[in-house]
């Protein structure tokens, strides 16, 4: 029996892939041929050694990743990361480049000057961050420790179409609610960090892809640095220097062969594209609903928008949870509307959005 499932279109934790929620709940109370649930198996088991190195490997099939590159699988979420970032890269005698399109971004350079020093080489907060920035517009330096940057802004609905050319800096990308929804190339990145709940799997783990070089040039500072906080330490130990979140690892690792399946990166930006473009077209056929994204900034993750008045948008959100859309409202900080239409989002959602809206402007229009 299938139980009634809604259109989550929440930010995150997000809609997983229901074949992959009917696994975990077939094998919850014993794993095939191990006769105990993934909830019970020690870290250090066989069992999970393979669930591990399988969900490595898939990554790296996945997006093309080469062993220069480390997969290490933390806990913290992003938000550990944008400390992690400068403690491992950057000393108080050193300054890096952050670029600021959001709220996160904000949240990232505000622990980097806990750090070191940090240059703003490009901001669209005088837009409102309604927009990505024109690469002319960014002040990069030659001599940064690292640019960082934010693939996806969750909150206003804007994405990168491509990352910037940033010379020889090494690029670190928070990509916590895009990855691997479009083919990416990882050769152009120094460090990718992306919190599981939007497009991987359930929070309480985040993936970091980083490159081999970057470990060693870790500033001095970093002596004092604790065990837990330090990359190589989680490299050596191959995400085992203490236990790690082995559900949400193992739940991650059934996405990445879900998305395998799916025909990878290249067929998952086809699937988003078409999504996006279905929810973009239904915004702009009509003034009654305004995108608050720039048109050429517009994300294929998160689709923002806003209706003629604020009494509006609570009855559109309310009716449209009566209706089995869930999770509209816009981040807090923002308001208005916000749908989350990550990878495991089933097109069949966006479509009853789309005639849920046409219904409500007929009625309130
Ligand atoms: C959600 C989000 C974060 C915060 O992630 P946590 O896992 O809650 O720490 C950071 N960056 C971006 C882009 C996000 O979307």
């Amino acid at each position: 029996m299938s139980m009634e499932r809604v259109f989550n279109f929440g930010a995150g934790p997000a809609v997983l892939p229901e074949i992959v929620l009917e696994e975990i709940r077939h094998d919850l109370i014993a794993l095939p041929e191990v006769g105990m649930s993934i909830l019970e198996v020690s870290h250090r088991s066989k069992v999970f050694g393979e669930i591990i190195e399988t969900a490595v490997r898939n990554i790296r099939t996945l997006a093309g990743i080469s062993n220069d590159y480390h997969i290490l699988f933390l806990s913290g979420g992003a938000t550990q990361q944008f400390a992690m970032v400068p403690l491992n890269l950057l000393s108080k005698d050193y300054s890096a480049d952050y670029i600021l399109t959001g709220a996160w971004s904000k949240k990232a350079v505000q622990e980097a000057k806990r750090i070191g020093a940090v240059h703003i080489a490009g901001s669209t907060e005088s837009d409102k961050f309604s927009r990505i920035p024109h690469l002319e517009e960014l002040t990069l330096k030659s001599d940064a420790a690292y640019v960082h940057m934010t693939s996806n802004n969750t909150i206003y609905g804007t994405q990168w179409t491509d990352i910037p050319e940033v010379g020889k800096t090494p690029l670190v990308v928070d990509a916590s609610s895009d990855i691997f929804s479009r083919p990416v190339d990882i050769s152009r990145h120094s460090l990718i960090y992306a919190g599981a709940q939007k497009n991987l799997g359930p929070a309480g783990v985040t993936l970091v892809i980083i490159r081999d070089d970057l470990i060693n040039c870790a500033p001095a500072s970093s002596s004092a640095l604790p065990a837990m906080f330090r990359y190589k330490t989680h490299i050596e130990n191959g995400s085992l220097y203490n236990t790690p979140p082995v559900f949400s690892i193992y739940v991650m690792g059934l996405v990445m062969k879900w998305l395998l399946k799916q025909g990878g990166l290249d067929a998952m930006n086809q699937f988003n594209v078409q999504k996006s473009k279905k929810l973009y077209a239904a915004i702009d056929c009509t003034d009654f609903y305004q995108g608050t994204a720039d048109v050429h900034s517009r994300s294929l993750m998160n689709v923002t928008f806003r209706l003629p008045t604020e009494e509006l948008e609570v009855r559109f959100i309310k009716e449209a949870e009566a209706s089995g859309l869930i999770g509209l409202t816009g981040h807090r900080s923002v308001g208005g509307l916000r749908a989350s239409i990550y990878n495991a989002f089933p097109e069949a959602g966006v479509e009853a959005l789309v005639q849920f809206m046409a219904e409500f402007e007929r009625i309130h229009g």
